[in-house]
């Protein structure tokens, strides 16, 4: 990562194809192998909670409180982003989607890379497949294109991060996934908004 490759990696939702953030053309690689739009933002994933201000601006308190409570775990926040994060991962926005993966591989390795490092990854499969759930699902046209597959066995949730964002006038819900809105709702004591998306298929 360090020397700017593309590695595939496990989390408790699917695997990452994953690039170090202060590498761009390692970044700009993953659209390439994943046959993404690069206006497709990627999720930063991090292992220290005490971090989110080095990446994010003007955490709000609700946002805190999912943190304090669901991190680390299926929760990506969508938040402002700092100056710390390229546009190259936001798909050009002024907002970040961040991560706390409970995944002591995943983990290990974003503590090895060291303070304000972190890795962009998206869901290792082909723009429009399905997200592999281990190391041996992964798709031979990407697995050949990285450097290198860090096995960490099934991922164990095995669904998408959910992710919430809070750069709208409300709290608000773009994707589902693993934590169930239920869950995010009852922390919050707030009714969430569900973004009507035409687009639903896999990324
Ligand atoms: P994937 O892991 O393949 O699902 O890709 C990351 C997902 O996170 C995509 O669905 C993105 O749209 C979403 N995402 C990441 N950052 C942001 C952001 N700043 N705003 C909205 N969605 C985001
Ligand atoms: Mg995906």
């Amino acid at each position: 990562l360090l020397a700017g490759k593309n590695i595939i990696f496990p989390t408790e939702t699917v695997y990452g194809l994953g690039a170090d953030i202060t590498h761009p053309m390692a970044v700009n690689q993953i659209f390439k192998i994943k046959g993404r739009p690069s206006d497709h933002p990627l999720i930063v994933h991090f292992a220290d909670i005490g971090q989110i201000s080095y990446w994010a601006e003007n955490v709000p308190t609700q946002a805190k409180k999912l943190i304090e409570h669901l991190w680390p775990g299926p929760l990506t926040l969508v938040l402002p982003k700092s100056q710390h994060v390229p546009y190259c991962v936001t798909g050009g926005q002024d907002t970040v989607g961040l991560r706390i993966p409970d995944h002591f591989v995943a983990i290990a390795l974003l503590r090895t890379l060291g303070p304000n490092r972190a890795v962009v990854a998206p869901s290792a499969n082909r723009f429009g497949c399905l997200s592999p759930t281990s190391a041996t699902h992964v798709n031979n046209e990407i697995s050949r294109k990285v450097s290198m597959i860090l096995d960490g066995g099934p991922s164990k949730v095995g669904l998408e991060s959910t992710i919430i964002s809070f750069c709208d006038s409300k709290p608000t819900l773009l994707r589902p996934g693993g934590i169930p809105l239920r869950a995010i709702e009852e922390l919050l004591s707030q009714k969430i908004l569900v973004q009507n998306k035409q687009d639903k298929g896999p990324r």
